[in-house]
């Protein structure tokens, strides 16, 4: 998310005359776009910003702003703790910042941190940063409603509310124009998209009889999106468990450009701490989600997010989290240790009472799980054909491509005369947690 909202920042800054330069010393603007989800984020951010201390003081022009999550949730604040920085920016103030530039010029420092009602970017169109040609983000919704307790996002990104499709489909347009070849719709919630006029989602009630009828939800825009482009493959990330409906499956098995990939966070198998955490569903409940998955779409890619160490969390809730991969055996996993934010429900109302040296052994044995799983899933490619796009150099070798199949498992095969874009049929002779080994089937495009 961050990424795509950097591109919509540089789009904002090139028409008000600025450029990118890939070395930060050259820069007169620094901005750092940053993220709150955990601690740890944030003290990278804090820890980057003692780079710029020198450079300050031999540049006496150089400028520092904070975008962001982090800038949402600090403030005025900010600029207290960190001397160095003149400019706060919160996710939805992008357009005001040549206007807060101004400011910082004569010498005063800046801040907005307003968030919005509506769709705030609808009509940019994201300059590309450090971009391969070949995948684009999109965002189709911005904030979120769902109010997990751990979770920081609807405090710094606001209200859940969706894009206009015209809009997002102009957007993929002029992807497919320049040669794009995959898209990931984005949002904190895609499932929840939900286009009626504009406006909040919670305000959807109050919507006329009208609007209400034509309204578009996620599946209407994947339809959309999928029927005008047959030749871009489709991804979108991320879906919440409690939000995808069977529909949502269906379009994707009614489309072949739609990847058979879901990431499906679930943060814990037990069902008490499920509900401490305010996600509205139970582990049942989300099986049976899995199993209707894989029943419409046998091979579907799946991952999942886990949280380990969640205030009160037992041994026996930590063993429900392992059974619960078992049972499901994800394709990928991203896992965490609980990082209590302020403000939240959880923080509020929970004391942070699992100890770092146990959230990091629970999350070791939910890590070792699924390097176990991945490779499980990954071995059953062996001797079989995939179609892969392919997206980058082999960061291990020159020699070879590293690309994605529909599934979201990367392979890696040997480059022959083989372009970025291309879409080839691999046959997948080896594999290690995290890749497919291949080589040339038949080149299909
Ligand atoms: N809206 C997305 C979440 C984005 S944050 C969704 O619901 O899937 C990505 C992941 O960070 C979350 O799924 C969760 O596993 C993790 N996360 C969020 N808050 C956290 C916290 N306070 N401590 C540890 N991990 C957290």
């Amino acid at each position: 998310m961050n990424f795509a909202d950097s591109e919509v920042v540089a789009s904002i800054l090139k028409k008000d005359g600025y450029e990118l330069t890939d070395m930060a010393k050259d820069a007169n603007l620094v901005l750092l776009n940053t993220c709150s989800i955990r601690d740890k984020a944030e003290q990278t951010v804090r820890n980057k910003l003692k780079n710029f201390n020198s450079q300050k003081k031999e540049n006496k022009d150089l400028k520092v702003g904070l975008l962001g999550c982090m800038a949402e949730r600090l403030k005025e604040k900010l600029l207290d703790e960190e001397k160095i920085v003149d400019l706060v920016v919160g996710p939805d103030s992008y357009k005001d910042l040549p206007n807060l530039l101004d400011e910082v010029e004569h010498n005063q420092r800046a801040v907005n941190v307003i968030l919005s009602k509506s769709e705030t970017y609808g009509d940019i169109s994201p300059v590309r940063i450090h971009n391969n040609g070949i995948n684009a983000f999109v965002s189709i919704t911005r904030g979120c409603d769902n109010m997990c307790t751990f979770c920081v996002v609807p405090f710094t990104r606001g209200r859940e509310r969706s894009r206009n499709p015209d809009s997002i489909l102009r957007e993929i347009n002029e992807l497919n124009e320049k040669g794009y070849k995959e898209i990931t719709l984005l949002g904190q919630n895609v499932d929840s998209y939900l286009w009626y006029g504009g406006g909040p989602k919670k305000d959807f009630k109050k919507a006329s009889e009208y609007q209400k009828l034509n309204a578009k939800k996620f599946s209407d825009l994947l339809e959309l999106v999928a029927s005008n482009f047959p030749e871009i493959r489709i991804r979108f990330s991320t879906s919440n468990p409690q939000d995808m409906t069977t529909d949502v499956i269906e379009t994707m098995a009614k489309y072949e450009n739609i990847c058979n990939y879901i990431h499906l966070p679930i943060q814990s198998g037990s069902d008490r701490i499920l509900k401490k955490m305010n996600r509205l569903h139970t582990r049942q409940e989300y099986l049976e989600l899995i199993k209707k998955i894989r029943e419409i779409i046998p091979n579907c890619g799946i991952s999942h997010d886990m949280i380990t160490g969640f205030p009160t969390e037992t041994e026996r809730d930590h063993q429900d989290t392992l059974s619960l991969m078992e049972e499901v055996e994800y394709d990928f996993g991203y896992m965490f240790a609980y990082s209590e934010r302020p403000g939240t429900y959880a923080a509020r109302h929970f004391k942070d009472n699992i100890s770092p040296e146990l959230k990091q052994r629970r999350l070791e044995e939910i890590i070792t799980l699924q390097q176990k799983h991945s490779f499980e899933r990954n071995k059953r490619f062996i001797n079989s054909k995939c179609s892969v796009l392919i997206d980058k150099s082999s960061k291990k070798s020159d020699d070879h491509w590293s690309g994605r199949t529909s599934e979201n498992n990367v392979v890696v095969f040997p480059k022959y005369d083989l372009s970025l874009g291309d879409i080839v049929d691999v046959k997948i002779n080896e594999c290690t947690t995290a890749t497919l080994i291949g080589d040339i089937y038949k080149i299909k495009v």
